[in-house]
C-alpha cells in the first residue's frame, strides 16, 4: 500500500477515525485521540503516528522470535530486489562461528544514525520492525516525508547484530558473553564490529534495540509496560549535555506518538550507568544513544504489537530528526516518564481467597500472584524469559496487578494433590471413604478439617509459599455446608 499525498497532508481526521473505528482497542482510540491532539507537539506529517500505524507493512508474518539469520538474509535480498538503491550493504562484520553480519546502509544525508537490534540473540523484536522500517521507505521512496528523510539522515542499521545468539534463542554470543557487556574488552567479534562501524561513521545518535521482561509495569501505578526508554548516561551522575538532551527527546517523542495505543505503557528503563556496557560506551565515546526496550502487550497477537509500536517509535522519530521537529520537543518531560518497575505485574493474580495452603494451618485471607511457565523457547511475547511457573508472591497484593486477575470472594483457594485431574480422583475418593465426600463430588468436610486433608494429600510435598510449582482447585460453597470445585488454576502455561 502506498499512501497519498492526500492523506499524508489533509486526511488525518479520516484516517484517524476510520482508526479508531476498526482498532480492536477501539474503547481507549476516542479519549486516546484526543489526548494525543493536545499533546503532540507540531511535527512533520511523515512522523504522524496515525499515519504510519496505518501503513504498518507487518512483513514478518512469522514470529519475530522465529526469524533467524538465514531467512534474514533472504528478506534483506529481497526487499534489494523490489526497491533497487534503496540500501547498500557497506560493509559484512562475522560472528564467532561465521555468519555475516551485513551493516545496510539508507539515504545519503549529513547526519548519521546508528541503529542495531538483537545484540541479545532471543531479543527479537526490532529486528522485525527494521525490515518493516526497510519496506516502508521501499515503498514510500516518492513521497516528500521519504525523500526529506533520506537526504538528511545517513541511516546505518545492523539487523540482528548476534546471529549466534538468535539461532540458539539466547541472550549470549556463541562464546558464551553478553556482547552488551563486551564494549570495553571488545573479546566478542560483534561487539568489535559494532565498535568499528562507530568509529568510523562516528554517527550523531545510536539506537540500541532490545526487549526486556513482559512482566514489567509503568512506575508503581501504571500498566504494563510496552515500550521502554533510555536516554544512555556517560557516566555515574547522569550527567546532561546537548547529546544526552537529545535521546531524551526522542524518549518524550516516543512516548507521545505511541500514547494512541500504548497510554500509561510507556517507561524509562531504569538502569544504571554500565561503563561496559555498549549505549553507555557509545554516548561515552560521543554518540549519544537511546535505548529502545519492547517489553510486553498481553492479549491476541502480542509480539506483532510490540513489533507495529517498534515500527512507528523508530520511524516517527527518524522522520522528526529528519525535519527537525525533534527539537521542537520539551527534554524535560523526560523525567516525568515513569520508570520500570518489576514484580508488581504477575501472569495471573488471584485476589481475596481463603487459603488453604497444605501446611495444615487455619484458613486465611490472602492474594497470590503467579507466573506460568511456558513450553515455548525463548522470549514468547507473552511469558517471562528464564522464569519458572509458580507462585511469586503470597499477602496482600493490592496494588498489583495481574495480566489474568481471579477474584475469590467467598471461595477457598486449595493446594491441590499432585497428580492432575487423576490425582484429584484419588484425593476425592479418599474422602468419600472417610465419609468427608459424597459420590457425585461435593465436599462435606469443614475448612478446618480440610486444612488438615490438603496437608495430607500432598504427601510431604512443599505448601504454599513463593516457589511453589503445584496446582490450585477453587472450591465454592454449594449449601448445607458442602463445596464443589469450581475450576483448577495451574502455573504452566501453553
Ligand atoms: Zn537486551
Amino acid at each position: 500500500m502506498t499512501l497519498s499525498p492526500i492523506i499524508y497532508n489533509q486526511g488525518f481526521m479520516f484516517v484517524r477515525w476510520t482508526h479508531a473505528a476498526r482498532s480492536p482497542l477501539f474503547v481507549f482510540a476516542v479519549p486516546a485521540f484526543l489526548a494525543a491532539l493536545s499533546t503532540q507537539p507540531a511535527l512533520g506529517a511523515g512522523a504522524d503516528a496515525f499515519v504510519l500505524w496505518e501503513a504498518w507493512p507487518h512483513t514478518v508474518e512469522v514470529s519475530p522470535i522465529a526469524l533467524k539469520h538465514e531467512e534474514l538474509r533472504v528478506r534483506l535480498a529481497a526487499i534489494a530486489a523490489r526497491y533497487p538503491g534503496l540500501f547498500s550493504i557497506a560493509e559484512e562484520g562475522v560472528s564467532a562461528e561465521g555468519r555475516k553480519i551485513p551493516l545496510l546502509v539508507v539515504g545519503s544525508g549529513p547526519t548519521t544514525i546508528l541503529l542495531w537490534s538483537q545484540m541479545h540473540g532471543d531479543e527479537p523484536t526490532a529486528t522485525s520492525a527494521l525490515l518493516d522500517i526497510l519496506e516502508y521507505l521501499g515503498r514510500t521512496q516518492k513521497t516528500p516525508d521519504t525523500e526529506r528523510l533520506v537526504s538528511r539522515l545517513t541511516l546505518a542499521i545492523i539487523p540482528m547484530l548476534n546471529p549466534d545468539g538468535a539461532a540458539r534463542t539466547r541472550r549470549t554470543n556463541a562464546q558464551g558473553i553478553d556482547v552488551n557487556r563486551d564494549a570495553l574488552r571488545l573479546q566478542t567479534p560483534e561487539g568489535r564490529f559494532l565498535k568499528s562501524v562507530r568509529d568510523r561513521l562516528k554517527p550523531s545518535v545510536g539506537c540500541n534495540l532490545h526487549n526486556h521482561s513482559p512482566n514489567v509495569t509503568a512506575g508503581k501505578h501504571g500498566r504494563q509496560v510496552a515500550i521502554s526508554l533510555l536516554s544512555v548516561p556517560f557516566d555515574d551522575a547522569f550527567t546532561v549535555n546537548e547529546g544526552r538532551r537529545t535521546t531524551m527527546r526522542m524518549a518524550v517523542l516516543v512516548q507521545q506518538l505511541l500514547e494512541p495505543w500504548a497510554k500509561d505503557r510507556v517507561a524509562r528503563y531504569d538502569m544504571d550507568y554500565t561503563a561496559r556496557a555498549f549505549g553507555d560506551s557509545m554516548t561515552r565515546w560521543g554518540t549519544p544513544t537511546l535505548l529502545i526496550e519492547s517489553g510486553g502487550f498481553f492479549g491476541p497477537d502480542e509480539a506483532n504489537t510490540l513489533v507495529r509500536l517498534d515500527f512507528v517509535a523508530i520511524l516517527g522519530t527518524l522522520h522528526a530528526l529528519a525535519d527537525g521537529s525533534l527539537a521542537k520537543v520539551d527534554f524535560k518531560a523526560y523525567d516525568a516518564i515513569p520508570l520500570t518497575t518489576r514484580d508488581r505485574l504477575f501472569d495471573v493474580l488471584v485476589r481475596n481467597a481463603r487459603v488453604i495452603g497444605g501446611g495444615g494451618l487455619p484458613p486465611y485471607l490472602a492474594d497470590v500472584g503467579l507466573n506460568v511457565a511456558s513450553a515455548r523457547p525463548g522470549f514468547s511475547g507473552s511469558s517471562p524469559r528464564g522464569t519458572r511457573g509458580g507462585v511469586t508472591e503470597v499477602g496482600d497484593l493490592t496494588d498489583f496487578l495481574g495480566k489474568t486477575e481471579i477474584d475469590l470472594s467467598g471461595r477457598l483457594l486449595v493446594v491441590a494433590p499432585p497428580g492432575g485431574e487423576d490425582g484429584w480422583k484419588k484425593a476425592l475418593a479418599s474422602l468419600a471413604a472417610h465419609g468427608l465426600a459424597t459420590a457425585d463430588g461435593f465436599l462435606t468436610v469443614s475448612e478446618s478439617n480440610l486444612s488438615a486433608e490438603a496437608k495430607a494429600w500432598l504427601g510431604g510435598a512443599a505448601p504454599l509459599a513463593p516457589g511453589y510449582g503445584g496446582d490450585f482447585l477453587v472450591l465454592v460453597p454449594a449449601g448445607a455446608g458442602r463445596f464443589r470445585v469450581e475450576r483448577r488454576i495451574s502455573p504452566v502455561g501453553p
